[in-house]
């Protein structure tokens, strides 16, 4: 019997709102019976010796004490979550010194003994924790394999309690991976029902009241069986998805086996149910479903599974489970600014459970050979599940008609509780090795250390039976984060007229999990069409700009502030309104994906937002001081004409936040934009000239220049009236442009320093050669995924791209670290697809023009010509056709003084690097003259601090991608080489646009002032 012998590779719509449950329509589901049937479990699992074993769980020193100390818990579960990845002793105990000593922390006296005992006790500190956390994972995993966890589930099944066996995995990142995945999913179906065939007869286990159900019961998570499994294009998803889908179901269906879907996070849910139904309607297998109820749309969600199995007389389980990753969504949808799509309350949850069990039971059949729901219950919470054995009388419907399901490790009195009153109970048993696991154990840490953990209180707290069975009610939650989010973050003033009054908060991206999102944005990229402009105006022409500007200045320079802030309100708005079409005019002027392409306009958005609210307290003047008789005060005034170089890169963004910070402050400007994305600009440009029209702006405040940079680019930022020049693009043009704009220095010939009326002032951002660490302890999930985002998004034509990957590896240069890593990202990256960016499962597009893409190209073959080791160049689709495509290209073996370790090569090619240390790693980093963005992927607290002090780069991201910066919550922009100037989308950037003035007044008259 293999079960997978060979080792393993160790390794939509919008949420459907239902409305917000009063306390009172829960409350309405209180039945006595409830409460009857509540008891009868509840006083069965109190009195059965299993309960022992859980409370002696909660006894142990590390639950103990993560339920007395929220700190420690927090420290004590990311150690846990990092400790797979540590290889020995040493190891250990640094990391647990590190978690353990963060601030706010204590110490359980078992361990601080230990550490007390410093570096002499290492390896005892290292053994007492190792031994603790392998114990809580040898309780919810079962085994390392399904082979090893077999005569657990022959002893269970002896008890009366059937399995459904799932594998944990890493995240899945490629093919290879996924096809690992179905290779065991395959084994495990293929072999477990001959392995348990011989096991004696359970009736109760192995019918229901519509006949029989498969002994062998398999959970699957589809996100593991592809790794193209993304929402943003359902179809695409779904076809990848099948192929390695069908094979397992059809196996399952010969030999006789139940296949349950997982759910997993709310962005799959959509694709999870089409999938599903889709799977169902083409194969006959004995099928399930986990559905949650802890989401808003459960409800709905439930109604349109059951209208769908009757509708297609197909019969199915419904796992209804109340959701594992609450913690998760509420996160996720407070940093993308989304309504969360969880409930805010817990009893919310309870509630929604119980009208969801109320709909799946309408659904289930009575007699064999119809359509419907049969309901398997999910939950260790005796409320939850006495409410549905109640319905279940209700209706008339058999107890075997309903399934119990709990999870392995947890609740195993309530287990034997049901098993006594005759219910079909299941556990649902997880295998799999120790790093894979420590994702689920984390869940299940939490889950059973969270103060609203009905099995906390029932058996742990032992709280009272009415008050555990009493009907889910309470007071309403408190507002969704997402609309609170402007107050709560107070990112920017609120000035008072300024847009909608309210501090800025970030545009949110397009949810692309939503089908109605989707269809939208297909249907307005498709149709947008892109302006054609020619760059063909002149020196001249430009001069004629600047003096039109100029003699505009002085009216634009006195214009009410707020006035010129609404200009910039009233842009965003239009903006927003054209928002998925001018994404379009993006995605086909420069390549950009789907997501690049939103989030260059959001970006766009967000510093019209962030620049209107930011400017107007400028203007007010502040008076500094309270010294009776004098006033000091300080304020700000324009410069001047401002000349804005934008680059192609984002060409709405860039180009849009450095002409909304120079007009907003008062300057009137000239806008060149890059010669290969005129069209959005001017876009941008006339929507900011309607704005301007409408409060009844001077004219020539605003000029549009599309022109060659080397000519009139060059002419403009030469022309002495000019005042101010923002630029971001190549290095070398933005040190000719500071090099032109220096005044002339006195003492080196010539009077012309004497002619000039003012001294230019030059914003100028120019690039980066960023690099990310990974450290020994990284979590390489999601390090693999974030790495491979911010080196290939967009082609890596982004300054802030990472173009180099810093692996320490202290066993060497072919180490297994940094062996793993590779193997993992190569992988990974090979999973991309190239092609079309108007389709959306596009994940690389064309770089820019051919011109790059020469340029690109040479520095691959200086690289290789260097001995660089190439380790992947992806081939090209035959769709790629004639476009400039330059596939993912990943060397590794490349050392400092390598050409492409030293100098911006813009495209898709990263350079893998070894450092032996930490420290090595550091300085290999800092070694670049570029110092715009960095990265750290660790789970050493000490080394992200130290990165915080030694990483010198303008944007330091640690555990996360290094592209993306949000406007006023990641102030964006670098230092050497990378720029002058300080941070786009920060609180200095507008004063590089204006100059400070100041008064004092005597206020003293003969002796009085007024404010004695
Ligand atoms: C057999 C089985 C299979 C499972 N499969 C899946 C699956 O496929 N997908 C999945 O997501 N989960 C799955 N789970 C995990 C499951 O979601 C949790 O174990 C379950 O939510 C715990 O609920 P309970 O009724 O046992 O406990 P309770 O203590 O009654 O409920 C705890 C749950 O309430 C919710 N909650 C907690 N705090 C709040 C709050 N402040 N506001 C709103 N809601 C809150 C959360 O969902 C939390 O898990 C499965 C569980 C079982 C038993």
């Amino acid at each position: 019997m293999p079960l997978f012998p060979r080792k393993s590779s160790r390794k939509p719509e919008p949420p459907v709102v239902i409305p917000a449950l009063s306390p009172q329509a829960a409350a309405g589901s209180g039945n006595p019976r409830i409460i009857e049937v509540g008891k009868e479990l509840l006083e069965r699992a109190r009195g059965h010796k299993t309960g022992l074993l859980s409370a002696k769980f909660y006894s142990d020193w590390l639950m103990e004490w993560s339920m007395k100390d929220p700190g420690f818990k927090v420290q004590m579960f990311r150690f846990v979550d990092a400790f797979p990845m540590l290889k020995d002793g040493e190891q250990i105990y640094t990391h647990l010194t590190d978690y353990l000593n963060q601030p706010g922390v204590s110490v359980p006296p078992v361990i601080g003994t230990a550490l007390k005992a410093g570096a002499l006790a290492k390896g005892m500190t290292a053994k007492i924790v190792s031994s603790q956390i392998e114990g809580m994972a040898s309780k919810f995993i079962a085994g390392h394999d399904a082979a090893s966890a077999l005569p657990g589930l022959k002893d269970l099944w002896g008890d009366g309690i059937a399995f459904s066996v799932d594998l944990l995995g890493e995240a899945c990142l490629s093919d290879a991976e996924a096809d690992e995945y179905q290779r065991k999913y395959l084994d495990l179906i293929t072999n477990l029902p001959e392995q348990v065939a011989a096991w004696k007869g359970q009736p109760r286990l192995e019918t229901d009241h519509l006949g029989a159900i498969p002994r062998v019961n398999v959970s699957i998570k589809i996100s593991s069986l592809s790794a193209r499994c993304d929402p943003i294009d359902t179809e695409g998803s779904i076809r990848d998805l099948m192929r390695r889908i069908e094979p397992i179901l059809e196996t399952a269906r010969d030999k006789g086996v139940f296949v349950n879907f997982d759910m997993e996070q709310f962005a799959f849910k959509d694709l999870t149910i089409e999938l599903f139904q889709r799977c169902c309607e083409k194969i006959k297998f004995d099928a399930g479903l986990a559905m949650q109820a802890y989401l808003k749309s459960g409800v709905e969600d439930a109604k349109r599974v059951c209208d769908w199995a009757r509708a297609k007389n197909r019969l199915v389980s419904v796992r209804l489970v109340k959701g594992a990753y609450w913690d998760y969504e509420t996160i996720k949808a407070e940093m993308n600014g989304w309504p969360c799509p969880v409930w805010g309350a817990k009893w919310q949850t309870d509630a929604c459970y119980e009208r969801m069990v109320e709909v799946f039971l309408d659904a289930c059949p009575r007699t064999a050979g119809g359509g419907g729901v049969k309901l398997a219950l999910g939950s260790h919470n005796a409320r939850s599940i006495a409410a549905a054995i109640a319905g279940l009388e209700s209706r008339g419907l058999p107890r075997n008609a309903l399934e119990l399901q709990m999870l392995h490790g947890m609740a195993d009195q309530l287990k034997h509780a049901a098993v006594e009153m005759g219910l079909r109970i299941r556990e649902y048993v997880p295998v799999g090795e120790m790093i894979p696991g420590m994702a689920y154990l984390v869940r299940r840490l939490l889950e059973n250390t969270s103060n609203e953990s009905w099995l906390k209180a029932g058996f742990l707290d032992n709280a009272d039976a009415d008050k555990l069975l009493a009907a889910p009610s309470g007071p309403s939650p408190k507002a969704d984060l997402a609309e609170v989010g402007p107050e709560r973050h107070k990112l920017s003033h609120a000035p008072e007229g300024v847009g909608n009054g309210r501090p800025f908060f970030t545009e949110a991206y397009r949810d692309f999990s939503r089908s109605q999102v989707q269809e939208a944005f297909a249907a307005a990229i498709n149709k947008a069409t892109v302006p054609k402009i020619a760059n063909d105006r002149t020196p001249a022409q430009a001069a004629e700009m600047v003096a039109k500007a100029d003699a505009a200045f002085p009216a634009w320079r006195d214009f009410d502030p707020r006035q010129r802030a609404s200009v910039l309100v009233k842009a965003a708005a239009t903006l927003r309104a054209q928002r998925d079409a001018l994404s379009g005019v993006m995605i086909k002027e420069s390549g950009k994906t789907w997501r690049e392409a939103d989030a260059d306009i959001c970006e766009a958005i967000d510093f019209c937002e962030y620049y209107a609210r930011q400017a107007v307290p400028m203007f007010e003047r502040q008076r500094l001081g309270r010294f009776i008789g004098e006033l000091d005060e300080q304020w700000y005034q324009p410069r001047g004409v401002a000349v804005i170089i934008s680059p192609w890169n984002f060409p709405l963004a860039i180009c849009c936040g450095m002409t909304t910070a120079a007009l907003v402050t008062g300057n009137t400007v000239i806008v060149k934009p890059a010669e290969q994305t005129p069209g959005i600009a001017r876009i941008m440009f006339d929507i900011l000239q309607e704005a301007l029209n409408s409060v009844g702006a001077p004219k020539d405040v605003l000029h549009f220049c599309p022109a060659p940079g080397e000519t009139t680019g060059a002419a403009l930022v030469r022309d002495p009236k000019v005042a101010v020049i923002a630029f971001t693009g190549s290095r070398d043009v933005g040190l000719d442009i500071l090099h032109a704009s220096s005044p002339p220095s006195p003492f080196s010939g010539g009077s012309a320093a004497s002619s000039l009326s003012h001294i230019k002032k030059v914003i100028c951002e120019m690039g980066g050669k960023n690099a990310v660490i990974i450290d020994t302890s990284a979590d390489l999930d999601e390090a693999v995924l974030a790495v491979r985002h911010s080196a290939f998004g967009f082609q890596g034509q982004k300054c802030s791209a990472c173009s180099r990957i810093i692996v320490v590896d202290p066993a060497g240069e072919d180490g297994p670290a940094i062996t793993n890593f590779l193997r993992r990202f190569v992988e990974a990256t090979r999973s991309l697809s190239i092609g079309d960016p108007l389709l959306p499962g596009t994940d690389v597009g064309p770089v820019i023009d051919e011109e790059a893409k020469a340029k690109i190209n040479s520095y691959i073959e200086k690289a290789k010509s260097e001995d660089c080791k190439l380790e992947l160049q992806m081939p090209l689709p035959a769709s790629a056709g004639s476009r400039a495509f330059i596939p993912p290209t990943v060397f590794s073996h490349v050392k400092p003084n390598h050409t492409i370790a030293r100098e911006e090569i813009f495209g898709p090619v990263v350079a893998v690097m070894h450092a032996k240390s930490f420290d090595e790693a550091l300085k290999i980093a800092n070694s670049s003259a570029y110092k715009l963005t960095g990265g750290v992927y660790s789970r050493k607290p000490s080394n992200l601090e130290q990165a915080k002090r030694e990483f010198r780069v303008g944007n330091l991201y640690l555990n996360r991608g290094i592209t993306g910066a949000l406007v006023g919550r990641q102030p964006f922009g670098g230092f050497g080489m990378s720029g002058v100037g300080s941070k786009a989308g920060g609180m200095d950037y507008l004063l590089q646009f204006v100059e400070p003035r100041a008064s004092a007044e005597n206020t003293l008259r003969r002796g009085f002032a007024p404010e004695l």
